[in-house]
């Protein structure tokens, strides 16, 4: 292959610009003509894209967000839409194209490879970690690294005033940001998705905690659930100290990428352009087990992705 384009689709990620910087070193390494794709499948459609040279990408490596930005893009989900995204591709005489981005995106791009017959692999760029087929997704050790920094913040204030703290993070239906944020932080509590919660078995590990000297209590809140304020309301319904609600809301998805996050952009990135160039397309990449592989795009697309109750359970015996 010699000639293809990227883009990056669905909601912004850390890591994001390092991952496109390392998609275009490795095409010109290799000697090929690369594009960047602006504004995901709207730009793909519209044919709004720029020649990438090697210093497109200079000073991008340490930023948050995506300099090709990204768009929620619902042409895409049209028959007409996607002939326009083909034709595109057929004006430019791109050969096979890189999509960044998460579930959503790989459908468009599952969508042009099966229906189109366009090569095209997909890289896990998405804060939520709900993909099933990969172990982590570009900018999801980020997004639980601020939300750390945030919560550890929390902590001082609430175990001054004796509070309650009810942390809403993001994850769309996905309890793994919620998970990782309160094991990592040490919240007592985790509220996700995946898992039916007990209201009174909630309010018993907090008199627990108090009666066992403790002064605070963080509850980390999957916004798959509801929201901070409406499960606050509910656990102050029927608890004496006093509760605070925090919503960390879009600072999850900003910020300078993560040592991790940088790694896997890097390798993602590699991975990627290393697949085009032999000829091959219709796949998507990850890591397992710290390995980086590849797989079938359409079988990674329909993988249904498991909570790991393990890690819950880890939380329940050690924060209380
Ligand atoms: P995030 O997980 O961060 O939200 P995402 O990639 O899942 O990212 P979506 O908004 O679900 O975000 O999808 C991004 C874009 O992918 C959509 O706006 C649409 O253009 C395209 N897309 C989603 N589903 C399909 C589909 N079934 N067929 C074709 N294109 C799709």
């Amino acid at each position: 292959m010699k000639r293809i384009a990227l883009l990056t689709s669905g909601g912004d990620a850390p890591g994001m610009n390092a991952c496109i910087r390392a998609v275009v070193r490795t095409a010109l390494y290799y000697g090929m003509d690369v594009y960047g794709i602006e504004r995901g499948y709207q730009g793909l459609i519209d044919d709004q894209m720029v020649h990438m040279e090697m210093r497109s990408v200079s000073d991008i490596v340490q930023r948050g967000g995506t300099k090709l930005r990204t768009a929620r893009c619902l042409d895409m989900l049209t028959k007409d839409g996607q002939k326009r995204a083909v034709a595109t591709l057929d004006k430019r005489g791109i050969e096979g194209l890189v999509v960044i981005g998460g579930d959503g995106s790989f459908r468009g791009a599952k969508t042009l490879s099966e229906n189109y017959g366009i090569p095209t692999i997909g890289i896990p760029g998405t804060i939520d970690n709900d993909l099933a087929y990969t172990d982590y997704t570009l900018g999801f050790d980020t997004a639980v690294n601020t939300n750390l920094d945030i919560i550890n913040k929390l902590r001082d204030t609430m175990t001054s005033h004796e509070r309650i703290s009810v942390v809403e993070v993001m994850g769309r239906h996905c309890g793994d940001i919620a998970l990782y944020s309160g094991i990592a932080s040490g919240a007592e509590i985790i509220v996700v998705p995946e898992i039916d919660y007990d209201m009174e078995d909630i309010v018993m590990r907090i008199n627990r905690s108090r009666a066992n000297g403790k002064h605070s209590n963080i509850i980390v809140v999957a916004e798959g659930v509801c929201t901070g304020d409406e499960f606050a309301r509910k656990v102050q319904s029927i608890t004496t100290y006093s509760v605070r609600a925090t919503c960390i809301g879009h600072i999850q998805r900003g910020g300078s990428p993560s040592m991790s996050d940088r790694m896997l952009a890097a390798q993602f990135g590699n991975k990627a352009v290393r697949l085009l160039r032999d000829g091959i397309g219709n796949r998507v990449v990850g890591i397992h087990k710290n390995e980086i592989f590849d797989m079938d795009i359409i079988e990674a697309v329909n993988m249904k992705k498991k909570f790991n109750y393990e890690l819950y359970e880890t939380l329940q015996m050690i924060s209380y």
